[in-house]
C-alpha cells in the first residue's frame, strides 16, 4: 500500500491514469484522503488529553492543599491511567516524579510491599527534565 507506484487512487479505489508517482484521482479524493488521516490522529490526541486532565482531577482532588499520601488502589478506583502524564522529574535514583500538568506522584513501595504514592503540586525546578542524562551505553 506504501510503494509510490500505485495503480489505483488510495481514497476510492478507482484506477489511477497518468503520472506513475500519482496517488489520488483527483483533488477531491486527496483532501479526502487527508481529512480522514487528520481525523484519525485527532481522535488519539483528544483521547491522550482526557485521559491527561482525568488524571490531573484526580490528582487534584486526592491533594488539594500540596502534598498527601494516598494508597494506589485509590488512585485506580478514581479511574487513574498510570500511562499518561505530561512530564516527569526524578528527585534522586529512586524518586521519580510522573506530572499532570501542575500536579504529580511520586510511587512509594514499603518493606511490606504497600504501594503508595505521594502527591504534590508541582514546582519550579521540576521542569528541567533531561531524556539523555539516564541513558547510558
Ligand atoms: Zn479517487
Amino acid at each position: 500500500m506504501d510503494n509510490m507506484t500505485n495503480d489505483s487512487c488510495k481514497k476510492c479505489g478507482s484506477p489511477l491514469l497518468g503520472r506513475i508517482d500519482k496517488q489520488f484521482c483527483d483533488a477531491y479524493c486527496r483532501n479526502a484522503f487527508n481529512n480522514n488521516v487528520k481525523r484519525t490522529e485527532e481522535k488519539e490526541i483528544i483521547a491522550i488529553n482526557s485521559k491527561l486532565r482525568k488524571n490531573r482531577r484526580i490528582l487534584k482532588t486526592l491533594s488539594p492543599v500540596g502534598k498527601s499520601t494516598v494508597r494506589k488502589e485509590v488512585m485506580i478506583a478514581m479511574g487513574y491511567d498510570f500511562n499518561i502524564f505530561s512530564s516527569m522529574y526524578r528527585a534522586s535514583k529512586n524518586n521519580i516524579y510522573y506530572l499532570c500538568y501542575e500536579y504529580g506522584f511520586s510511587p512509594i513501595v514499603n518493606s511490606r510491599g504497600v504501594e503508595k504514592a505521594v502527591i504534590i503540586n508541582k514546582q519550579s525546578y521540576m521542569g528541567d527534565w533531561k531524556p539523555w542524562k539516564y541513558v547510558h551505553a
